[in-house]
């Protein structure tokens, strides 16, 4: 049986990206929850660099649709076949649902599979009032857990993946390279299980916030070749045994593969889709390895923050600059691409 709250409405306001640059709030129909799913009501979502690469138009999209991924909200509507869960349940959107069908999902690896529903992407997304999803991909979120640090559960399962995607243990040394909102709450976690962790981001504000939590700052300065020389001695002294790129762009991932020390790992977490440069000799002779790291697995990944974030061991809410209404989105996505905000909520 379906169960649902009493609604009054049937239309509901959401956030379409018409064309690049162009968003739209429309009044649309409120979606209704297929077997094995459940409707949210949403009241916070994250904007996502990737939602900001959407929106300018450097990934196109097939058709105008709700962009978003970083949902938020409780459950209103219970679709056939869903057992134990409640309406008014506070739930965090998992919103990358692998096909569990292909060979890559039937060996373990969903991260992967090519015929991934995205929310925001290529399925209806988070910026509107309501979305379906099916039942395992809305996480319950215990009540001691706040709606900000909820609402950073997404971004948080890409930085727990990207850390453990590593061989570095705590009380190693790691190097984060880019602090968007991915880098700050990998130092974060980091520092919170006890690595060391140096830091490199060109943007003041963000550098000072991942130093005010415990990072070390290791910035380099001047040209490529003297940016190379200053942090491959500031990373050997460290004894940096895996370095992250977080930044996502072509010169951060061809500096950091100049630059890793001798036996670490460079792990990819930053998205960059231009070519960047590596010498072969450098990553064999010096035993150096590249790790990509992807999204999360699920089912495992979003059940670990939940619980890191309920013990208290971390609190990624700290990463939360501004608060926008969902009529700004627009606005608010203008102001995520100056690159100065470490993370804009969006509330519905
Ligand atoms: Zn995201
Ligand atoms: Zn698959």
């Amino acid at each position: 049986m379906c169960v649902e709250f009493e609604i009054k409405k049937f239309k509901m306001k959401s956030a379409y990206l018409i064309e690049p640059k162009n968003i739209r709030i429309k009044e649309v129909e409120i979606p209704e929850p297929k077997f094995g799913e459940v409707r949210v009501k949403i009241s916070k979502i994250g904007v996502c660099g990737s939602d900001v690469h959407i929106y300018l138009g450097h990934r196109l999209l097939e058709k105008p649709i709700i962009i978003g991924h970083e949902g938020f909200g409780i459950i209103d509507k219970i679709g056939e076949g869903v057992e134990n869960r409640n309406l008014g349940e506070r739930v965090v959107i998992e919103p990358n649902i692998p096909c569990r069908n292909c060979k890559y999902c039937l060996s373990g690896r969903g991260t992967i599979c090519s015929n991934k529903k995205v929310l925001g992407v290529n399925q209806a997304g988070c910026f509107a009032e309501f979305i379906v999803v099916p039942a395992d991909f809305a996480w319950s979120v215990p009540n001691e857990i706040s709606d900000e640090n909820a609402v950073t559960i997404e971004p948080m399962a890409v930085a727990y993946h990207s850390l453990f995607s590593s061989n570095a243990k705590p009380g190693d040394t790691i190097a984060v390279i880019g602090l968007g909102a991915i880098g700050l709450l990998l130092a974060h976690l980091a520092i919170a299980l006890g690595y060391k962790v140096l830091v490199t981001e060109i943007n003041e504000s963000k550098l000072k916030l991942a130093t005010q939590i415990g990072g070390i700052p290791a910035s380099p300065t001047g040209n490529e070749e003297e940016q190379i020389l200053q942090l491959s001695k500031i990373w050997e002294e460290n004894d940096v045994v895996a370095v992250f790129e977080c930044a996502g762009s072509a010169f951060t991932a061809s500096l950091v593969t100049a630059s890793a020390p001798r036996g670490s790992e460079i792990v990819l977490v930053g998205l960059s889709e231009k070519l960047a440069t590596f010498r072969p000799l450098k990553i064999a002779r010096e035993g150096i390895t590249i790790v990509p790291s992807i999204i999360y697995d699920h089912p495992f990944d979003f059940k670990r923050v939940l619980q890191l974030i309920q013990s208290k061991v971390i609190n990624p809410s700290f990463i939360i600059s501004r608060e926008m209404p969902l009529e700004d989105l627009q606005n608010a996505l203008e102001i995520a691409a100056k690159g100065d905000d470490s993370k804009i909520i969006i509330n519905v």
